[in-house]
């Protein structure tokens, strides 16, 4: 390769490489921030990818070849393919087998994985330093090895705990130990006195503080996510994904990557801005998020509270009543998802809207189990987008709705949230469905979602239950309206 070019032009190929791909995955990014782009967002992020890879592969051969010839070039290029070989199949599996209901779990346990790269990035360029740092530069390289491991080790653990909620291999209720807050305030404190007695120890003994600080860390990590119930959790998952993201850049600054640093900062970002916006759609404290201390500390459950009967109809009773409509809203949640019932809601809204009915759909931000899944869903399905309106654009009209179907939402369209202090999701804005003429509410049971929590909603007057799979009854409606 350096017959063709010489090592300075190599590394400003590399260099002009990495820019473009960074500027692509900026592309990719304001791509994604709606509909209609999203696709041709996908696509800069992809070539980004796929041009940042040969770019890194290139990297690769020539530090092999500089490394004194101590390794053969095609043994490196050899194990930096294999690896791929083998990540990039398990990665294919998982992408074609995941269903849309374990995106969350996925992504949470894909960010564990950043978090244990940037720690052990940290150990390996704390041991091997590569060229000899002496001075201010030293003091700065034992900085990135510290806070690198330092977040990456709490991004491990917290993306650990939280795969297991949202996959329910663990209680999604808060873990509440005593004085925690001061806890996470004496593991931060114990944290930046082992950060000075690592800076200033250059004896091999200075991995003793580095190796307390990694295990307390990770007990951090592990905290300060589960301390968050059930409902709070989107929180969780956009804040771990900014973890992910300072981990990743922590990372590129110890290997010199200014790709990595560039990446990592939009993911930390954007993760950071996510965050943000689901934390005042969910009406909670952006710094008591990032502190892990919000949560339900000790909130009722309103579990045992006796709301009295609730009323049952059929499908075709349904039917009847929104042929007879005139607006209708439809909020759906985590059990449109479940059921796969996407497709007939589709087919249901354009019978009605053919019969002349004013059909939309109202979306709360964190109804099923990712940000921005019911859009998806729905844009799968090929409903319009005009119609898909906001939480905050729809809920001044339900008052002047006629129907509303609540199809697999609970938590999300919970009065509780609105009218019951003591509740685990008081203070949560929720889609109002019950200021309408009537609600449908479209579920199996009469079991709470996902933040565990009864529904009053259920036993009101103008709230009818529809039991059963959402796809099988939505179907028995699309044939009943004909
Ligand atoms: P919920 O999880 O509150 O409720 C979903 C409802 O769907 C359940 O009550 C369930 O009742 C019903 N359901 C499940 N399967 C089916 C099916 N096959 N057919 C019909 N109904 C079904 O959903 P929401 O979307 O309203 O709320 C989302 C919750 O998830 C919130 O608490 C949110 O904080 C949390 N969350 C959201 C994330 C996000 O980023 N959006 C991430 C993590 C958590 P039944 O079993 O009786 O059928």
């Amino acid at each position: 390769m350096n017959n063709f070019l010489s090592s300075d032009q190599l590394s400003g190929l590399i260099q002009a490489a990495y820019i473009i791909a960074g500027v692509l995955f900026i592309f990719a990014l304001a791509g994604l921030s709606k509909h209609e782009t999203a696709k041709r967002g996908n696509m800069f992020g992809m070539s980004g990818m796929g041009l940042a890879l040969v770019a890194t592969l290139v990297l690769a051969a020539r530090n092999s070849q500089t490394l004194a010839n101590q390794r053969p070039l095609a043994v490196t290029l050899g194990l930096v393919v294999v690896a791929m070989v083998i990540g990039g199949a398990i990665g294919a599996w998982r992408a074609r087998t995941v269903e849309m209901t374990q995106m969350p779990e996925l992504v949470a346990m894909l960010h564990s994985f950043v978090g244990a790269a940037a720690v052990l990035v940290g150990y390996n360029s704390y041991l091997e330093p590569g060229s000899e740092t002496t001075g201010s530069l030293a003091a700065i390289h034992s900085a990135e090895v510290f806070l690198g491991v330092f977040i990456g080790a709490v991004t491990f653990t917290g993306s650990i705990v939280a795969f297991m909620k949202l996959s329910a291999r663990m209680k999604s209720s808060p873990l509440v130990l005593p004085q925690r807050h001061k806890l996470n305030a004496l593991i931060l404190l114990v944290s930046a006195v082992l950060m000075v007695m690592f800076m200033t120890n250059h004896q091999s003994s200075a991995i003793v503080p580095l190796a307390i600080m990694t295990a307390l860390a990770l007990f951090l990590g592990f905290h300060l996510v589960a301390a968050i119930g059930g409902g709070d959790m989107p929180v969780v998952v956009s804040m771990l994904n900014s973890y992910s993201g300072w981990a990743a850049a922590a990372a590129g600054f110890m290997l010199n990557n200014d790709l990595l640093i560039i990446t990592g900062s939009l993911v930390g970002a954007s993760g950071a801005i996510l965050s943000y916006i689901m934390c005042q759609a969910m009406n909670r404290s952006f710094i008591s998020v990032i502190m892990g201390g919000f949560g339900s500390d000790g909130a009722v459950s309103g579990e045992e509270k006796d709301y009295g009967e609730h009323r049952e109809t059929t499908a075709a009773e349904v039917a009847e009543l929104l042929a007879s409509a005139q607006s209708v809203v439809i909020t759906p949640g985590y059990g449109m998802a479940v059921a796969q019932a996407q497709y007939p809601v589709a087919e249901m809204t354009a019978k009605l809207r053919a019969k002349g009915v004013n059909v939309r759909f109202g979306i709360h931000p964190v109804a099923g189990r990712l940000p921005g899944h019911m859009n998806v869903l729905l844009a799968e399905a090929k409903v319009p987008y005009d119609i898909v309106l906001e939480m905050d654009e729809i809920n001044e009209d339900f008052p002047e709705t006629d129907v509303v179907l609540v199809i697999g939402a609970n938590d999300t369209v919970n009065p509780a949230a609105n009218e019951d202090p003591s509740s685990p999701i008081a203070g949560m804005p929720v889609l109002e469905v019950w200021k309408a003429h009537d609600v449908i509410v479209f579920k199996r049971s009469m079991a709470t979602g996902y933040a565990g929590v009864q529904n009053p909603l259920f036993f009101r007057e103008n709230t009818s239950m529809l039991f059963g799979d959402a796809k099988e009854r939505v179907d028995d409606i699309v044939r009943a309206l004909g």
